[in-house]
């Protein structure tokens, strides 16, 4: 039986446009959708595993991105979102009705992404996101149902379509988040 990882890449990634200037996000309500509008490429896409990012139906995991939060606005019936979890370090705005999640969001200043948006680009129309460029939280996928036995296909199928899997994030973010945190407690010079 094939993996599908997530269906924005299943048949392959798809290169993003170094020119791409953004585009609006629309959710799966067949009426009054919510619309976000996206002033912005996005940064660090990748797909992830976890039990908390907003996946499509059938697929084992979701695909997510990050961009400026300045550059991320609410244009079409912002009424219809409502934060999943409160508690959680990122606040995801899901659509009430078809359960789509149109963005997060970090308010707490400290934490090393503060700033940083997370979208999923799967739900725009246009043409030229950036790719998907890892695998995060690859293990986490058992937490949501996916058979154990099946993770050397799953991780073999990521390898093959160049999607690095990791069991945290990739080496460079955690290493972002790291170093972030040296400079928070004085080890390393801000
Ligand atoms: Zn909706
Ligand atoms: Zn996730």
């Amino acid at each position: 039986m094939a993996i599908s990882i997530h269906p924005s890449v299943d048949n392959g990634v798809k290169q993003g446009k170094g020119d791409f200037t953004g585009g609006t996000l629309t959710c799966k309500c067949s009426s009054n959708p919510v619309v976000v509008t996206l002033k912005g490429q996005t940064a660090h896409n990748h797909v992830c595993g976890c039990t908390k990012c907003w996946k499509p139906s059938g697929a084992l995991f979701s695909m997510v991105a990050v961009i400026p939060r300045d550059q991320v606005s609410v244009t079409q019936n912002e009424q219809k979102l409502k934060v999943v979890d409160s508690n959680a370090a990122i606040q995801r705005y899901a659509c009430q009705e078809c359960g789509v999640h149109m963005y997060g969001r970090i308010e707490n200043k400290n934490h090393p992404f503060y700033g940083l948006d997370f979208v999923h680009t799967e739900l725009s129309k246009d043409d030229g996101w950036s790719a998907p460029e890892f695998a995060a939280f690859v293990s986490s996928i058992i937490e949501s149902g996916a058979d154990p036995k099946e993770m050397g296909a799953v991780r073999s199928r990521l390898k093959e379509l160049g999607l690095e899997p990791y069991d945290c994030l990739s080496p460079a973010l955690m290493d972002a988040i790291a170093t972030h945190i040296a400079k928070q407690s004085g080890v390393l010079r801000a």
